[in-house]
């Protein structure tokens, strides 16, 4: 394609011939067993991809000892057990003509004991992980020549697994970069002190491998160019790191940023600008001769094709896009952009579900089927029906289009004058306008697959009937809820914050919120980034505690930035004409004075048409909000999940 021209065009790590500069980087799933070996859904996910067209996958941290594991169900390689489990994956890369490398991997400090069966993590020095917080063994001098055989034989492994490339983990303050950075290193043996000590670490890796792999099997370095800590290394020293592993032999750079003590930029949300590590790419690859690779929220192929057309990177890693859409290489092929669905940097199924209790593995909100491709197919349906879609939220829209893609013929009716349902509202934050691409997305889905889309109509029992589907998809989504709470009822001050959100009011000056979970501390930040002064009360004793950490961070400083009244532990009473009484910690206040009083309490779905087309002899389904009010993936599940099997 001409427009990505530099995107599409063939590069070499080392002996390897690559046709493409599109890399899907290693990403910690949790899709292997707790023993280290590879799961279906493990060879799943990796399959999906290798079909995507891009030019190198690089699977995620796999582990060189079992003590070096930094998430419960971690790919490991620390014995010859796993070559045959590899060996399978490499064949299903190859079969797709795509290249595969493994990411060897030692976490050090930064693990928890849970995830190496209750032990002590180890280090170059005792200094415990600022974030998982366990005071580290430092090795010994003894214990760091172990290690470094242990990653000479795992490449060994590697290359016995048919993979084409190893890469060797010194970023993200992972072991190998604990050894590496002053932040990290206090030793006074040759492993620490200035900078040949603390690079020696990895210098003996590269050259036990060397000695292990051969002279000619590539091998990537990845590394962060810039540490985001205090008394981490800059990128200024990354440069005179960069010099050296070249001179050690190593074939490409892997350009990362941060530490976990630096996580959001790690794994950045939209709260950090697209492509901010591009500067600090182009200061490593100015410094070296082999090829960088660059990484850091450069989702948009444009994005992409700049940094290789300005000469700051040879290749661009997407890892969270890559979960979006596994095929984005082949559609941008194609001249299909449009069709590429968007990773909006949310981090609710990535990174949110990796270290949440609950889920512990990651998928995508705008992909459902991450992490589920051996379980969820899309297969064209055997019999043509008329389906009938009333709601075009997220959840109606994944439905219509897939649905549709299928082979039924498909009309989706939606009451506003656009479709998008929570996304409008879920988009007006400061930087939340990334969403916006999920709509657009969806837009060009429904126009592709010929979904009928009607908007300003809202249906009711007759007019669903009059149109005679075979099926009645319900994703009416959900209303604000109203408690009942004194004072509530005919308050005229009172609005809903998905109103102030969609823009359906403005509020005066003054503003109370009431409900500090998601939404209603993201109406505050939307409140005040246009000058109101807001207060924020909430039963709990912390707002936004559903939202994912490398956000909150940003939001809550936002919020302190303004001057934002925030009261916790604060329990509703009583709403009066221009405020609320409230139990705050034991004791009866009152906060008045207020222009307008913001509704954030949750909200309860719309349903009501379930009960009004049964024994139509239609078939009806119930999605989304309406069926249980949720965040946007949910929906976004649901929808897909039906589209499946209609
Ligand atoms: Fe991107 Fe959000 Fe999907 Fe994560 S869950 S890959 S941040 S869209």
């Amino acid at each position: 394609m001409q427009k990505y021209k530099n995107i599409f065009s063939p590069i070499n790590i080392g002996r390897l011939r690559l046709p493409n500069r599109l890399v899907v980087p290693p990403m910690g799933t949790n899709y292997a067993r707790e023993d280290g070996h590879l799961t279906d859904q493990f060879y799943d996910y990796w399959q999906e991809r290798a079909k995507g067209g891009w030019a190198l996958l690089i699977v995620e941290v796999t582990a060189v000892d079992p003590l070096g594991k930094a998430i419960p169900r971690q790919p490991g390689i620390w014995n010859d057990e796993y070559i045959d489990g590899f060996k399978h994956l490499t064949s299903i890369a190859h079969e797709h003509g795509t290249k595969i490398a493994v990411q060897l991997h030692h976490a050090g400090r930064q693990t928890y004991r849970d995830n190496i069966g209750g032990k002590q993590p180890v280090s170059s020095s005792s200094i415990p992980c600022p974030s998982c917080q366990a005071a580290p063994h430092k090795l010994s001098t003894a214990e760091v020549y172990e290690l470094i055989e242990k990653f000479g034989d795992a490449a060994l492994r590697a290359k016995k697994a048919n993979f084409d490339a190893i890469e060797l983990h010194g970023a993200h303050g992972y072991l190998i970069a604990q050894f590496m950075s002053p932040y990290s290193n206090k030793r006074s043996d040759e492993f620490g002190g200035d900078f040949e000590s603390l690079m020696r670490f990895p210098q003996e890796i590269i050259r036990n491998t060397r000695r292990k792999i051969g002279a000619d099997f590539p091998i990537i370095f990845r590394f962060s160019a810039d540490e985001m800590v205090p008394g981490g290394r800059t990128v200024d020293q990354s440069r005179a790191v960069a010099c050296f592993l070249e001179k050690e032999g190593i074939n490409a750079l892997h350009a990362s940023i941060g530490v976990y003590g630096s996580m959001e930029y790690i794994i950045p949300s939209y709260e950090i600008p697209r492509a901010f590590n591009l500067h600090n790419i182009g200061e490593v690859k100015k410094a070296v001769n082999i090829p960088v690779i660059g990484v850091g929220r450069i989702h948009e192929p444009e994005l992409a094709e700049e940094a290789i057309n300005t000469g700051k990177a040879d290749l661009v890693a997407m890892g969270r896009q890559s979960l979006a859409d596994p095929y984005l290489p082949n559609k941008l092929a194609a001249g299909a952009q449009e069709e590429i669905a968007p990773c909006i940097s949310c981090l609710q199924r990535c990174m949110g579900y990796l270290f949440n209790p609950e889920e512990l593995e990651i998928s995508c909100l705008v992909n459902p089927f991450c992490g589920r491709e051996g379980e969820m197919n899309v297969y064209p349906s055997d019999q043509q029906k008329r389906v009938l879609v009333v709601g075009g939220g997220p959840g109606g829209l994944e439905f219509a289009w897939l649905t549709a893609s299928r082979g039924h013929q498909v009309s989706l009716y939606e009451r506003e004058d656009e479709v998008g349902g929570q996304l409008k509202a879920g988009a007006m934050g400061p930087n939340k306008q990334e969403i916006i691409k999920v709509i657009k997305y969806y837009r060009s889905m429904l126009k592709k697959y010929n979904v009928e889309v009607h908007l300003n109509q809202e249906l009711n029992r007759e007019t669903i009937l009059e149109k005679d589907p075979d099926c009645v998809v319900i994703a009416t989504g959900a209303r604000p809820l109203y408690p009942d709470i004194e004072g509530l009822e005919n308050n005229q001050k009172v609005v809903s914050a998905i109103d102030v959100l969609e823009g359906k009011v403005t509020t005066g000056h003054s503003v109370l919120i009431v409900g500090g979970g998601q939404t209603g501390s993201e109406t505050a930040d939307y409140l005040v980034d246009i000058g109101r002064k807001v207060t924020l009360v909430e039963m709990l004793s912390e707002i936004a505690r559903d939202v994912e950490d490398p956000i909150r961070l940003f939001l809550l400083d936002r919020l302190k930035s303004y001057g934002t009244d925030i009261y916790t532990n604060c329990q509703v009473k009583k709403f009066t004409d221009d405020g609320i009484i409230a139990e705050l910690e034991g004791k009866e206040v009152e906060l008045s004075g207020f222009d307008n009083i913001v509704l954030a309490l949750g909200v309860e779905p719309i349903n009501h048409l379930k009960s009004e087309l049964e024994n139509t002899g239609k078939e009806i389904y119930i999605i989304g909000d309406a069926a249980e009010p949720g965040r946007a993936g949910k929906a976004i599940e649901d929808g897909a999940r039906l589209a499946l099997r209609i």
